[in-house]
């Protein structure tokens, strides 16, 4: 089970300059989801969670009226409609049964996220973001969307290539172009980091999470020189955009991890891109 936390910058500004923090606090009112005995919705749960407390997403989506619509199967008609009763409703929690069905209805032919069975946060929160841009973009191919109207690749979108570069020979591969919505973390590995980075006598600093984020990313990841001069390599993942919503998912490699007190405290509130990703021109704050 992985679960997501979102980095949020504030919207426009100017690139190449440290972003002063947004909207740490998000100014959504607070409520719960019911999740009955049986139900099994925790996981939809704190995917709704996470999107109803992210004010560009939130604010975007109320903005969006078209759409293809799929009826009980539609995912984007059931969010909207959970995000006005957080809006509106006196209630302090809600049920999120419309869109339980919906995302069953959505996903019954791959046998996924089906009605009273438990599933997995992050691949849920990917999910409804997928299908969101299908609801808006119907025609367009995920990774080649270039829809203004489209939230999900216009917001989330991190827009990557990756390369090897041998240092020894200096041959290079092909720079593999991908997009994807959210890098995932071992909290494992990011542990291993914090540690080693202690033994070297290294106080930990805020702004080095980043570099941490990365050299966990890439532990252990060594490839083959694109020339097989026989030296082994790390790959090099170079962000291309600056996307308003940046998410890392944070990866627990076993279901009994007791590494959640040593996540926490070495967890940042800033998060500056370019050590993420390399180049990259800016900073985020969450
Ligand atoms: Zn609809
Ligand atoms: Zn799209
Ligand atoms: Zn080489």
């Amino acid at each position: 089970m992985a679960w997501v936390k979102l980095f949020r910058r504030q919207a426009g500004g100017n690139l190449g300059k440290v972003y002063q923090p947004g909207s740490v606090l998000s100014l959504a009112p607070t409520k719960g989801l019911f999740n009955e005995p049986g139900q099994n919705s925790c996981f939809l749960n704190s995917a709704v969670q996470v999107l109803w407390q992210l004010d560009i997403f939130r604010r975007s989506l109320r903005g969006l009226t078209g759409h293809v619509c799929l009826g009980d199967a539609c995912i984007f008609c059931a969010l909207k409609s959970l995000f006005a009763q957080f809006q509106t409703s006196r209630e302090k929690v809600l049920p999120s049964d419309a869109m339980r069905h919906a995302l069953a209805e959505s996903f019954k032919d791959e046998h996924r996220f089906q009605l009273g069975l438990m599933d997995d946060a992050a691949e849920c929160f990917e999910n409804i973001l997928q299908r969101i841009h299908f609801h808006i973009v119907p025609n367009s191919e995920g990774d080649m969307c270039t829809s203004k109207s489209c939230i999900t690749h216009q917001k989330f979108a991190m827009t990557l290539y990756e390369q090897c570069v041998c240092r020894s020979c200096g041959a290079s591969s092909d720079p593999l172009p991908f997009t994807e919505f959210v890098r995932y973390i071992s909290t494992t590995a990011l542990c291993n980091e914090v540690d080693r980075m202690l033994e070297r006598h290294e106080r930990l600093k805020p702004e080095m999470f980043a570099e941490l984020l990365q050299t966990a990313n890439t532990a252990d990841d060594f490839r083959k020189c694109p020339s097989n001069c026989g030296q082994k390599i790390k790959i090099r993942r170079v962000l291309m955009n600056c996307p308003e919503i940046v998410t890392i998912g944070l990866v627990w490699d076993s279901d009994n991890s007791d590494l959640t007190e040593d996540v926490v405290r070495n967890l940042a509130t800033q998060l500056y891109l370019p050590g993420v990703c390399g180049h990259s021109q800016l900073s985020v704050y969450w």
